[in-house]
Order: structure tokens, then C-alpha cells, then sequence
């Protein structure tokens, strides 16, 4: 295997002197050379072709065993210069101090052809300076869940961290899985995840709280030079052009995740990339039923800090925190205020036009939409509707019928009842309130006289995914990948690759959430524990 790297990050700025991996506060630097740990016997268990061709490789290498020994961290490929970052972070609201990478350990950064930089990063490569009290490995159900979601995320239209492979380390690992002394040992793995860089708000944020101001413009610099060319060579109105494209790409990220009923889990400073991409799956999940105070995450489960409904606002709050990091290199409060303004803005904007390419509306109508989202919203929460399949369902609705003047509910509701949990349950009254919105929403479509039933539905059918990688499918992945059996992450990739599809020969991985997987681990509740 042969791949151009291009070291910028360690190449431009200060290492840490010491190249022990004894864990340790690291200052007056931005990361550790430290070499992935040897593992007993590395497989490739799936790779993501789409990745590979970014990176140039071929077909043949990367099924070699050369690759699965590079992806598991056993061999170092000629240009690979191996480290982990120094960042912190705060925590479900809490200043946390140093955390860094205390499992990720990045390769190097590929420059392909067309000049794209891609870093490569081994994630459960063993011990770091930054590994504090934990092994510095990854078990496989939380790689898989990484690996397939950033794939999945990719192919619907959410910025992300992309996953170039997935590796069986033939190792066990021990977790305790919803920290309640019950440790049990897990296969281990490693997945290789690829982004034009990892950098994260955190990576600021710590430089600031040790006043290290002249290491944080360095850093600065070298990431608006390295991955912001556009802003313009660094000077203090680019450090603010700089925070409000963050802003702005932030705005577009959390839309996005609210638009296909993604929720992340940790949604701490340390999780948040610069870049604007989903970064560091965890506990994360979907929405099966739409609820907006659901959060997958159990270790968040008592202030639900993290839940569906919070993002947009977490995401404001986060970016207060970085504005925060980065204020003495500006000196000035007000552009970096207008700067979180434009965020609210911004994400409003992106909110409200996908909102009407969901609902197939040829633009967002505040005056009359607002009110028809809000009770759309009440309706999805007051009996349990699944929301990808509500949707989708939406689109194939015959705009010309009346559904209430149908006097007859059942009738009305019908091409939506697939996406209800308990259909049985439904009293008159949630059906009369179903039924009396579909009535205002044909109305409303009626006003847009321009879009055609055929462009509306192709509209629909483009915002609103088919497929998503419901919490259960990635759990039954999982089972079978645990067992040696990757054939399910396999196929489960191969169907997240054209989610907006119909896809007949895969209706089963559009299936709403079966009840087994109500109160399953992994299915509803997962921990950070990974
Ligand atoms: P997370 O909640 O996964 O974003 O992780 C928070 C911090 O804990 C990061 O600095 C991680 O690198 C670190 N971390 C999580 N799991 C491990 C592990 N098994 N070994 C070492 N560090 C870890
Ligand atoms: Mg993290």
C-alpha cells in the first residue's frame, strides 16, 4: 500500500517532548507521538469502498492482509507519523480539564490527487498520555454502531466524520457495560475513521484554560491555513469570519440531525469538531417513535441534557464556549455575540427549509406554517408514531382528498397508519385531531399551486429517508459481528447506501422498531461505555 501522506498537523505544530504514553497532563503542545499497541490477530470485518476510493486505494488492498494489519494498528505504513491530540472539554455542562485522545491515535493525513486532505485516525489503537484511568480500546458493538453511522450519516446528506474500516482485534476487552458491577469481557476492535482533520472545540478550549494564548493562535492559524484557505490569511477579522463559519456549519450539521431524527448522546465540547461534522458516535440513536425529550444515552438520562429536542440549543451553547476559547485572540466580545446570533439564524433558516422540503412546501411560510409544524409535532407525540415512516408515508398522500369530509377516521388515517406503534390504542379523538391536520395540510399544499403532485412527492422523498440505521438494526449487526459473522454489517452498509431508495428487496431494514427491541440494551438504552 502506498499512500502520499502529508503530515501537516505534526509538522506545523509543537510536540510533546516526552514520547512515553505514561498518562499526564501535556502542555505547552498540541498532541503525543505514541504508536498504536499491537493487537493479537487483526481482520477486517467491512471496509467502506466509497472512503477507500478518497484515499485511492484499490479493490485488491484492501482486503490484503497488509490492510488489516495497518487498520488494526500492527504495522505502520513509510509517511505515517502516529500521534494523539491534546483537548478538552466540557462535560454534560462542566469545565472537565485535559482529555485528548485517549484511544484515538491518528496516522497521518493522505493527500489525494484532487489535493484533498484526508486524516486517518485508528480509534481503540491502545494506551495514550491522554488515556487517564482507561485501556485505550474499543469493543466491537460500539465500532460497529461508529462504523456503520458514519457511513449511513454520509450517504443521507449529514456532515461527518467518515469510517474507512472496521477491525477485529482478536482481543477481549472488559466493560461494564451500564456501570452497575457487571463487567463482562467483549471482543475488541478498531476502526479506522477518516476526516479532513479531527480537530474539535476542545482542542481550543484547553489552550485557553492554560492561558497558553500564543500556542492557541498557532493553532488557529494553522487550521484556518490548513482547512479554511477561503477565510484569507489569519488576522483578527479572519478569526471572527472564522467563528462565524463554524457557526454557521454547525447550524447546518444540527439541522440536518434534526431533520433525520438523529440524536447524538454526548454532545460535550470535546465532541464537537471545527469542521462542522458529526464526529465521535456513542451512545447516539435515532428516533424510532418521534419523542422530542428522548436521548438514547442512560449515563444522560437524569437531566436528559443531550435529548432530540435540545440540540439546536446545546449546539449555541457549545459554541459559546468556543467563542469563549478564542476571545483573547480577538479581544472584542460583540463581533463574536453577532457572530452565536447568526448561528440561531442560520439554523432557523436551514430548520425551516427542510421543513418544507419534508413536507413537500415550495418555501417555509412562517405566518401559516409555523402553527401547522407545531401541531403537526403535537400529533407525532400524542400517540407513538414512528417518524421516519410518518414521513414517508406523507409523500404518497393523495393531496386532492378531503380526509375529515371522508366521515369515516379510519379511512382518513389509513395511509399513514404503518408508521403508528399501537394502532389499536388510538382513541376517536386522536384520530378526529390526525385526521383534522391532513385536512389543513392538503390545504395548505393546495396554495402552492406550482409544485405538481409528482414534483412534490420527489421533493418528499429526497428529505425524508427511507432508511435510517434504526437503533435495532445496527444491535442486530452487531450480535452477528460479535459471533464472527460480518455479513450483516455487511449487508446493513449496502442498504444505508441509498437511504432516500426504495429499496424492495430490503423492505425489512425499513421496518419500524419491533418489540423486542423496546427495552433491549443497545436498542433503547446505551451508556458511553465503549
Ligand atoms: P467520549 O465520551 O467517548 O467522547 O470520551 C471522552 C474522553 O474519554 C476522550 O478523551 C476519550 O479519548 C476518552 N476515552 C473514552 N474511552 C476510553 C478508553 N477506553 N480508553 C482511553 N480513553 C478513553
Ligand atoms: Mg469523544
Amino acid at each position: 500500500m502506498n499512500l502520499n501522506f502529508d503530515n501537516s498537523f505534526v509538522r506545523e505544530l509543537p510536540a510533546d517532548p516526552d514520547l512515553s504514553n505514561r498518562r499526564r497532563q501535556v502542555q505547552h503542545a498540541c498532541f503525543s507521538k505514541v504508536e498504536p499497541t499491537r493487537v493479537n490477530a487483526p481482520r477486517l470485518i467491512a471496509h467502506s469502498r466509497e472512503v477507500a476510493a478518497l484515499l485511492e486505494l484499490m479493490a485488491n488492498q484492501c482486503t490484503s492482509e497488509e490492510f488489516a494489519n495497518v487498520m488494526g494498528g500492527n504495522v505502520l505504513l513509510p509517511g505515517m507519523a502516529p500521534f494523539a491530540a491534546c483537548y478538552g472539554g466540557h462535560q454534560f455542562g462542566t469545565w472537565a480539564g485535559q482529555l485528548g485522545d485517549g484511544r484515538a491515535i491518528t496516522l497521518g493525513e493522505v493527500v489525494n490527487s484532487a489535493g484533498q486532505r484526508w486524516e486517518m485516525q485508528l480509534k481503540g489503537a491502545g494506551p495514550t498520555p491522554y488515556s487517564r484511568t482507561a485501556d485505550g480500546r474499543a469493543v466491537m458493538r460500539s465500532s460497529v454502531r461508529e462504523f456503520l453511522c458514519s457511513e449511513a450519516m454520509h450517504h443521507l446528506g449529514v456532515p461527518t466524520t467518515r469510517a474507512l474500516s472496521l477491525v477485529a482485534t482478536g482481543d477481549q476487552v472488559v466493560r461494564d457495560m451500564f456501570y452497575d458491577g457487571n463487567p463482562r469481557s467483549e471482543p475488541g476492535a478498531v476502526v479506522c475513521r477518516v476526516a479532513p482533520s479531527f480537530l474539535r472545540f476542545g482542542n481550543f478550549e484547553i489552550l485557553n484554560a492554560r492561558k497558553e494564548t500564543d500556542l492557541l493562535k498557532t493553532l488557529v492559524d494553522y487550521t484556518i491555513r490548513t482547512h479554511f484557505p477561503e477565510l484569507g490569511e489569519p488576522s483578527v477579522e479572519t478569526y471572527l469570519r472564522w467563528f462565524e463559519e463554524i457557526c454557521r456549519r454547525t447550524a447546518v450539521m444540527i439541522a440536518h440531525w434534526m431533520r433525520v431524527g438523529f440524536v447524538h448522546g454526548v454532545m460535550n465540547t470535546d465532541n464537537m469538531s471545527v469542521l462542522g461534522l458529526t464526529i465521535d458516535y456513542g451512545p447516539y440513536g435515532w428516533l424510532d417513535n418521534y419523542d422530542p425529550d428522548w436521548t438514547p444515552n442512560t449515563t444522560d438520562a437524569g437531566g436528559r441534557r443531550y435529548r432530540y429536542g435540545h440540540q439546536p440549543g446545546i449546539a449555541q451553547w457549545n459554541l459559546v464556549r468556543f467563542a469563549n476559547a478564542i476571545y483573547p485572540l480577538v479581544d472584542a466580545a460583540e463581533p463574536l455575540q453577532a457572530a452565536l446570533t447568526s448561528y440561531a439564524e442560520t439554523f432557523l433558516i436551514e430548520h425551516q427549509k427542510m421543513t418544507a422540503q419534508k413536507l413537500g412546501l415550495a418555501s417555509f411560510r412562517p405566518d401559516q406554517d409555523d402553527s401547522l409544524v407545531e401541531e403537526l409535532n403535537s400529533i407525532l407525540a400524542l400517540v407513538e408514531t414512528d417518524m421516519t415512516i410518518f414521513y414517508r408515508r406523507l409523500a404518497d398522500l393523495d393531496s386532492n382528498q378531503s380526509a375529515a369530509a371522508a366521515n369515516d377516521l379510519d379511512r382518513a388515517i389509513a395511509p399513514l397508519i404503518d408508521a403508528y406503534y399501537q394502532p389499536e390504542s388510538m382513541t376517536a379523538e386522536h384520530k378526529q385531531r390526525i385526521a383534522a391536520w391532513i385536512d389543513r395540510y392538503r390545504q395548505r399544499l393546495s396554495q402552492d399551486a406550482e409544485v405538481t403532485p409528482t414534483e412534490r412527492r420527489a421533493r418528499m422523498t429526497a428529505a425524508n429517508p427511507k432508511y435510517v440505521l434504526r437503533n435495532y438494526l445496527a444491535q442486530l449487526a452487531i450480535d452477528k459481528a460479535e459471533q464472527g459473522d460480518p455479513s450483516l454489517v455487511m449487508k446493513t452498509l449496502d442498504v444505508m447506501r441509498r437511504p432516500y431508495d426504495e429499496q424492495p428487496d430490503n423492505e425489512a431494514f425499513a421496518a419500524k422498531r419491533p418489540d423486542w427491541a423496546r427495552r433491549r440494551a443497545g436498542c433503547s438504552m446505551l451508556s458511553c461505555s465503549s
